[in-house]
């Protein structure tokens, strides 16, 4: 008998489980299928949290403190004995997190009455979905509606190509057994930073190869710059316009040619990440008469409501356009359901946060500098630097700055934009703020407690106006 389902969800990451839990929420039946297998498990959950967003951050929290505890704590009066790293022990570590929330979704899945088929699912005609369990056994679903979740996979280069260990994607990039005394990376992006990061504070020495000559061309150019500075202040060796043209492995070491400003060279790793972005995985997705159709770039074309070009059926996270992120994918998915139970819904795709997790944090949200100048905006614009925040100097933890975009004819936030320690929660006033259609002085109005990092959003949305407290501002108002 043909199982039926008011919503059958094709993938179970972050974008297809919060879609089936809010559909289940408001009362439909529905079927998420997900086939990952991760450690010999069948897991949900998705790229985010078994390969990407928690055990990439697992890392980057345990690395950095270490690294903290070796370069020692003598300014703060403390005093510690051998510093001793037992990669082992955290690589265990960042699996029980991961092990803890995978499992965690399953929980809910099952609290909200959701059925996890592990498999493939492939969407056929008429919203049929034809599921093949791990055991290959085939069933056919009758859907009222279909969400496709598929999510992306990490892009190959045949210039490097991935050999077992040696040289690896993102996901090879997070199981090294031992630190490489050269780590070779290709592409500057988030993930080239964020793991680059991760093996220059446990001790490798890292190069990054970029092939675009701008550091970061989508953020604020200040903030790329200062990021750009305190990366390669830690170790990062970043070289921009720097095109691989081949690498060769022998003997456990890979030889990567490149070109770059100075002509021709090469350079000798132990281990080499390419990190070059990802794509979304559709191979075995669609049969050929699903009349889903696909953009040009490979993606499910979909409107701003994540509908496809059939009727009850949605796609949704890294499968279609947009940013690659856990949380845009999350929002897309619950706008989804709700629009499949009826509801209205819809997301407001200028206003998704970027956080780059390195030491200290990126962030930011709403429109670059740049970007609002381009737009046309007479633009106004107020930073202010961590360095003299009582709290930040308390904490020795004060690099970076906060600087806001404005529209100088309205007074309205355009974009907020944040380097600094806890960029990436900092962020979230920013978030409100430009949801809220804030202006400045709505900010400049508000009192900030003290003594607290967010004293330095206050401080910027003054500085604006050239009215910052603990800056020497010439403007007199
Ligand atoms: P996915 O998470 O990719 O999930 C899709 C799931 O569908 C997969 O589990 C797959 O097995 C399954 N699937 C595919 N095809 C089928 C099929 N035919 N049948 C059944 N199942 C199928 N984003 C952030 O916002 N913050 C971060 O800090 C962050 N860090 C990252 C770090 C790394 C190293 C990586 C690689 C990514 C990171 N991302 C981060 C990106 C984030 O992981 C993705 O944007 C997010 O996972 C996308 O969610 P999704 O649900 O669209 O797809
Ligand atoms: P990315 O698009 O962020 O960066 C890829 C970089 O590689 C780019 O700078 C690009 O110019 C460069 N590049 C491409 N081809 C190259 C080549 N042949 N040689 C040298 N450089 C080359 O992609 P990513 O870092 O792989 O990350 C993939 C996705 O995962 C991103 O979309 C990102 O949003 C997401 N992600 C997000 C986070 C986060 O939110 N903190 C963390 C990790 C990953």
């Amino acid at each position: 008998m043909t199982q039926q389902a008011d919503l059958v969800v094709i993938g179970g990451g972050p974008g297809g489980y919060e879609a089936a839990i809010r559909a289940a929420q408001l009362g439909l039946s529905v079927i998420c299928i997900e086939r990952r297998v991760h450690k010999g498990k069948p897991s949900l959950g998705g790229t985010c949290l078994n390969v990407g967003c928690i055990p990439s951050k697992a890392l980057l929290d345990s690395s950095h403190k270490y690294h903290d505890l070796k370069a020692g704590y003598a300014n703060h009066g403390i005093s510690t004995g051998e510093v001793k790293l037992d990669l082992a022990a955290m690589l265990a570590r960042k699996d029980k997190v991961v092990d803890q929330l995978t499992g965690g979704i399953a929980q809910l899945l099952k609290g909200n009455g959701i059925t996890w088929l592990q498999g493939s699912g492939k969407l056929l005609a008429g919203k049929q979905v034809e599921f093949t369990s791990h055991e290959g056994e085939v069933q056919i679903l009758q859907a009222k509606n279909v969400i496709l979740a598929s999510g992306s996979e990490p892009v190959q280069i045949p210039v490097a190509k991935l050999v077992d260990d040696v040289v690896v994607d993102s996901t090879g990039a997070l199981e090294f057994q031992s630190v490489p005394k050269r780590l070779g990376v290709i592409g500057a992006g988030v993930i080239g930073l964020e793991l680059g990061s991760v093996w220059a504070r446990l001790g490798s020495e890292v190069i990054v190869l970029e092939a675009v000559d701008q550091f970061l061309p989508i953020a604020d150019r200040a903030i790329a710059k200062e990021t750009q500075k305190i990366l390669t202040k830690q170790g990062l060796d970043i070289r921009l316009g720097a095109r691989v043209t081949g690498t060769q492995v022998a003997n456990g070491q890979v030889t990567v040619s490149f070109t770059d400003a100075k002509g021709e060279q090469q350079e000798v790793f132990d281990r080499l990440i390419v990190a070059v972005g990802r794509r979304p995985v559709t191979a075995g997705l669609l049969s050929s008469d699903s009349g889903v159709s696909l953009d040009e770039r490979g993606f499910v074309a979909v409107d701003d409501h994540c509908r496809a070009s059939v009727p009850g059926v949605f796609a949704i996270g890294d499968l279609v356009r947009g940013q690659m992120l856990a949380h845009k994918a999350m929002e897309e998915g619950v706008m989804a359901a709700e629009i499949i139970a009826g509801h209205h819904a819809q997301f407001n795709y200028d206003l998704i946060i970027s956080v780059i997790y390195t030491h200290p944090e990126v962030a930011w949200v709403g429109m670059t500098e740049e970007r609002a100048k381009a737009e046309g905006f007479d633009v106004k614009t107020g930073q202010f630097a961590f360095a003299v925040n009582g709290r930040a100097l308390a904490s020795d933890d004060n690099q970076g700055f906060v600087k806001f975009v404005a529209d100088a004819k309205t007074d309205r936030l355009l974009g907020m934009h944040v380097i600094g320690p806890a960029a990436g929660d900092i962020i979230h006033q920013g978030l409100i703020a430009l949801e809220f259609g804030a202006s400045v002085e709505d900010l400049q109005l508000m009192c900030f407690a003290h003594p607290t990092l967010s004293e330095v959003v206050h401080e910027a949305a003054l500085a604006v106006d050239g009215r910052a407290i603990h800056a020497i501002q010439r403007k007199r108002k």
